[in-house]
Parts: C-alpha cells; sequence; structure tokens
C-alpha cells in the first residue's frame, strides 16, 4: 500500500471544511483538522475520522497570524511527514453591511482572515509541495464563494470582494506552478446551510434565500467537500486554474 499523503484543512472544526475533512477520511490522505477557537468541535471532528478508520490530528492556528501559519505546517509536517495538500477554507463574512456602512477595523479583520491568511497558507504550502524545492508536488483546493460573481451587492460587497481575491489568487498560482507538480483550483459555493450565516446575524438567510436559487434549496457542506475532493483527487489531473461553481444553478 503507498503511504498515506497529508491534507491540510484550514477551518476545518465545523460547516464546510468539517464536512470535507469527514469525506477526506475515505481517502488516501491522513488529515490536519485546523482550527481557531473551538477545540470542542475540532477534536470531534477528528475523533470522528478515527471513528471511520481514517488519520487526523487537530491543530490550532488562527490563519491571519503569520507565526501560527509557520507553526501549523511546521506541526503538520513534523507528526505527518511531507504535506501533499491544502485546502484553503477559513474564512468569515466580516457581517451585514453596505459599503458605506463599513469600518476600517472589520475591514482589516476580514482582509486578514480572508486574503492574507490564505495567501499565507498558499507560501507554505509551495515551499513544501513544489519540485523547485525538491519535492514531490500536491494540490491545493481555495474556497471560494458565488458572491465573487454576483458581488453581495446590500449585502456583504466587501466579503464578495474578499472572494474576488481567491479567484484571482487560484487563477495566478495555478500558472505559477503549474510546472512544479503543483494544482490549485477553488471551489465556489452558493448559498450553504451552515453556522456562517448565524455568525453574521442572520441564522434563516438559507431559507429565506431558498426561493432565490434556481433548485429553490441551499446546498450542503456535504455536496461542496464532493468537489473538492475530486478537484485533490488524481481524478483531476488535468484541471488547474479552475473554479468550479457548485451553487444549485445561481
Ligand atoms: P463556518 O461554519 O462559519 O466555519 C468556519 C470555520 O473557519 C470554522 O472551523 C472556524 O473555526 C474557522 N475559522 C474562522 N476564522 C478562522 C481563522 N482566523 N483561522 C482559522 N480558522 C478560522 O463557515 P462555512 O460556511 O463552513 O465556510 C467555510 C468557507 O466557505 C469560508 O471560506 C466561506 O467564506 C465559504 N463559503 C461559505 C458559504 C456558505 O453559504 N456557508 C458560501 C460560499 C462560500 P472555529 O470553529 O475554531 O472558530
Amino acid at each position: 500500500m503507498p503511504p498515506p499523503r497529508t491534507l491540510i484543512i484550514t477551518g476545518a472544526s465545523r460547516g464546510i471544511g468539517a464536512a470535507i475533512a469527514l469525506k477526506a477520511a475515505y481517502s488516501e490522505y491522513q488529515i490536519v483538522v485546523n482550527y481557531a477557537k473551538d477545540q470542542e468541535a475540532a477534536d470531534q471532528v477528528v475523533e470522528q475520522i478515527r471513528k471511520s478508520g481514517g488519520n487526523a490530528i487537530p491543530i490550532r492556528a488562527d490563519v491571519s497570524v503569520e507565526s501560527e501559519v509557520i507553526a501549523l505546517f511546521q506541526e503538520a509536517e513534523n507528526r505527518f511527514g511531507p504535506i501533499h495538500g491544502l485546502v484553503n477554507n477559513a474564512g468569515i463574512t466580516g457581517g451585514f453591511a453596505r459599503v458605506d456602512e463599513t469600518t476600517r477595523p472589520m475591514l482589516e479583520r476580514l482582509m486578514a482572515v480572508n486574503v492574507i491568511g490564505p495567501i499565507l497558507c498558499l507560501r507554505e504550502a509551495v515551499k513544501r509541495m513544489s519540485t523547485r524545492y525538491g519535492h514531490s508536488g500536491g494540490s491545493i483546493v481555495n474556497i471560494s464563494s458565488l458572491a465573487a460573481r454576483t458581488g453581495g451587492a446590500g449585502e456583504w460587497v466587501h466579503y464578495a470582494a474578499t472572494k474576488g481575491a481567491i479567484d484571482t489568487l487560484t487563477i495566478g498560482l495555478a500558472r505559477e506552478v503549474a510546472n512544479e507538480g503543483i494544482r490549485v483550483n477553488a471551489v465556489s459555493p452558493g448559498l450553504v446551510e451552515t453556522d456562517l450565516h448565524a455568525a453574521a446575524g442572520a441564522p434563516d438567510r438559507p431559507a429565506r434565500l431558498s426561493s432565490t436559487i434556481p433548485m429553490k434549496r441551499p446546498g450542503t457542506a456535504d455536496e461542496i467537500a464532493a468537489g473538492v475532493l475530486w478537484l485533490l483527487s488524481p481524478e483531476a489531473s488535468y484541471v488547474t486554474g479552475t473554479i468550479l461553481e457548485i451553487g444549485g444553478g445561481r
């Protein structure tokens, strides 16, 4: 049997990240379940993965803090060996506001978590995967949002803009490292039933907006995870720089 490969998933204690981790338990990956605050939730995800026969460890790190991102990758490598995969999933919305209502502290936190954090993770991943540094390559999936295309008007244009940055990062980095054994893609979810909406102050948002979705329902975290796992897998060996929209026709 080939040795297990190591996958780091940021923000995997809940929602879409947790669903990706639980699905990856059935793949060739041993999984690093990253979280920011909720250790109990991360421990539960790890426990579920172990129960289903997979291998996982929780590692706390706030992706917006450079030293914590470096420590996350170092600890992952120390405990599991070479890194082969990254899912850049951790993200926040910054809360609901029109652009004329945004404040600098909220924008700084949003950019730090949704843009700078993912770039720091991409940097650490490339240094540990690229053939340029003597490694064997890997696969990266960034979690974007359909808001990057629709714009989030009246709700969170500021959040949508961070996801536009994720799309651009995906295209640019994919081309930068295409000849270094690394594929870089994004999954762009539509409306998905997770805690993200409650955290922004509107737990009923998925139900309320269902009628605006051509399929007339929000997606599940599991439906997003399926796309991520495919992009990570060798089945997608000729796919890079692609943004896979999973949004029920939105
Ligand atoms: P969620 O349920 O709110 O979960 C967010 C996860 O990110 C949690 O595990 C949280 O950890 C972690 N996290 C938050 N800030 C972090 C930080 N600074 N460093 C490390 N981890 C951090 O969100 P979700 O709905 O699953 O969203 C996941 C991704 O999908 C996000 O990038 C989001 O923008 C994107 N997305 C979501 C939807 C949707 O409708 N839900 C649609 C499109 C795109 P703790 O538990 O420790 O706080």
